[in-house]
C-alpha cells in the first residue's frame, strides 16, 4: 500500500501492525502474535475507543464545539481523549485515581488535558473517579460531556468496526484463538463478536488479573475476587454494557508473579518491552498455547507502551513491596504449571475404597 500523509493525529489511530513473539512460539510449537496497540499515537489501545466515542457524540449532537469532554480513567483513555479533543478543538478533563502510574498523568497533561486526581477507593464510594466524572457533567451539562466508556457502546463499535476486521485481514482469516484481558471489555467484546462472525471456530479466552471478578463472572455468574494486582486499566467487579457483549469461550486468572516473569522473559528473548496488562495477555496466550497447542495460531494485544509500567512492573523496589520475585527467569516451570492446570483433576472418591484383603 502506498504511504500516505495524515491530516491530523487521529488519522493515525488504528491500522496497527501484528508481530510474532518468536521465543514463546518456538517453545510451544504454536504461533503467538501480538497486535501492537502500543503504536497508536497515544501509545495505547484506548485511542481507538476515544476516537469513536467522540466522533459518535459529535454526530449525535451530544458534544458540541466549545464543550469539554470529562471522563474517569485509569489513564490511557485520558491520553487518547486528550489527543482526540485537541484535534477537534475540544477541552478534556480527566478524572484519575491517584494511585495509577505517574507516566500516564504526565502524558495527559503534555497533550493539553486537565487532570483531576481523586483518592483510589471502592466503586461504592461516591468519590470514585467514575462517579466524580459523572457528577461534574451532571452539574454542568452545557459545559461538559461525560464519555462513560464502560457503558458507551461506541467503545464496542471501535473494535467491532476496526480492530476485529484488521485482525481478520492481517491473519488472512487463519486464527485459532484470541486472548485478551478486559477493562471496559470494549476490546474483547468488539473483536470477539466480529471474529466469531468471520471465523466460527475461533476460541476466545479472557485472562483476568487477581483482584478482578470477571473470570468468576464467566464461570459462575457472580463477581468474586481474591487478592489484588499491580496491573492497571484492567479488571472490574461489576457487569458493564461493553463487557456484556463479549463472546468468551473460557476465562482464567493469572498471578502478578506470572506477569513479572513473562515480561522479563519476552524482554530478554525478543526485545519486546510489555506494559503490565500486555504481559498478562502474553502469559494468557502462553497458557492457551500450552493447553490447546501445538500448531495453533494465537493472537493477543500489546495494549500500551512498556514505559507506562516503568515505575511498577520494571521497578525492583516496587516489586519487592508486593513480594514479587524478579529472580524467576526460567519460563519452563511456568509452562509446566500451565500444562498441569489443564489436566483433569482426579475426583476424590466420596466413599472409602473397599479393601479386599
Ligand atoms: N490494557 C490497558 C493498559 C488499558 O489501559 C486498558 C483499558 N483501560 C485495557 C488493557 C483494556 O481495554 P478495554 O477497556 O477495551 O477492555
Amino acid at each position: 500500500m502506498p504511504l500516505k500523509v495524515a491530516n491530523n493525529l487521529t488519522e493515525l489511530i488504528g491500522n496497527t501492525p501484528v508481530v510474532l513473539i518468536p521465543s514463546l512460539s518456538r517453545l510451544t510449537d504454536c504461533e503467538i502474535y501480538l497486535k501492537c496497540e502500543n503504536l497508536n499515537p497515544g501509545g495505547s489501545i484506548k485511542d481507538r475507543a476515544a476516537l469513536q466515542m467522540v466522533l459518535d457524540a459529535l454526530e449525535e449532537g451530544k458534544l458540541k464545539k466549545g464543550m469539554t469532554i470529562v471522563e474517569g480513567t485509569a489513564g490511557n483513555t485520558g491520553i487518547g481523549l486528550a489527543i482526540v479533543a485537541k484535534a477537534f478543538g475540544l477541552g478534556l478533563l480527566a478524572v484519575m485515581p491517584s494511585d495509577q502510574a505517574k507516566e500516564k498523568e504526565r502524558m495527559i497533561a503534555l497533550h493539553g488535558g486537565e487532570l483531576k486526581l481523586v483518592e483510589a477507593c471502592a466503586f461504592s464510594n461516591p468519590n470514585h473517579f467514575y462517579h466524580t466524572a459523572r457528577r461534574i457533567a451532571e452539574e454542568n451539562p452545557r459545559e461538559f460531556w461525560w464519555v462513560n466508556q464502560f457503558e458507551n457502546l461506541s467503545n464496542f463499535k471501535a473494535h467491532y468496526s476496526r480492530t476485529g476486521p484488521e485482525i481478520f485481514e492481517q491473519m488472512q482469516g487463519q486464527l485459532d484463538c484470541l486472548v485478551a484481558s478486559a477493562g471496559t471489555g470494549g476490546t474483547i467484546a468488539g473483536s470477539s463478536v466480529y471474529l466469531k462472525e468471520k471465523i466460527p471456530n475461533i476460541k476466545v479466552f479472557l485472562v483476568d488479573p487477581e483482584g478482578s471478578g470477571m473470570c468468576s463472572y464467566i464461570h459462575t455468574g457472580k463477581f468474586e475476587k481474591t487478592g489484588s494486582s499491580l496491573t492497571e486499566g484492567i479488571g472490574i467487579m461489576r457487569l458493564v454494557a461493553n463487557f456484556q457483549k463479549a463472546k468468551i469461550d473460557d476465562a482464567f486468572t493469572l498471578s502478578d508473579q506470572d506477569v513479572v516473569m513473562i515480561s522479563q522473559y519476552v524482554r530478554d528473548q525478543d526485545g519486546i518491552v510489555l506494559g503490565s496488562s500486555s504481559a498478562l495477555n502474553v502469559a494468557g496466550a502462553l497458557k492457551v498455547a500450552v493447553c490447546h497447542g501445538p500448531k495453533k495460531r494465537i493472537l493477543t494485544f500489546n495494549c500500551d507502551l512498556g514505559e507506562r509500567s516503568y515505575s511498577k512492573l520494571y521497578n525492583s523496589d516496587y516489586l519487592k513491596t508486593r513480594h514479587l520475585d524478579i529472580t524467576l527467569t526460567d519460563v519452563q516451570p511456568l509452562i509446566a504449571k500451565y500444562s498441569e492446570d489443564q489436566k483433569p483433576k482426579i475426583a476424590k472418591p466420596t466413599q472409602p475404597t473397599p479393601s479386599y484383603h
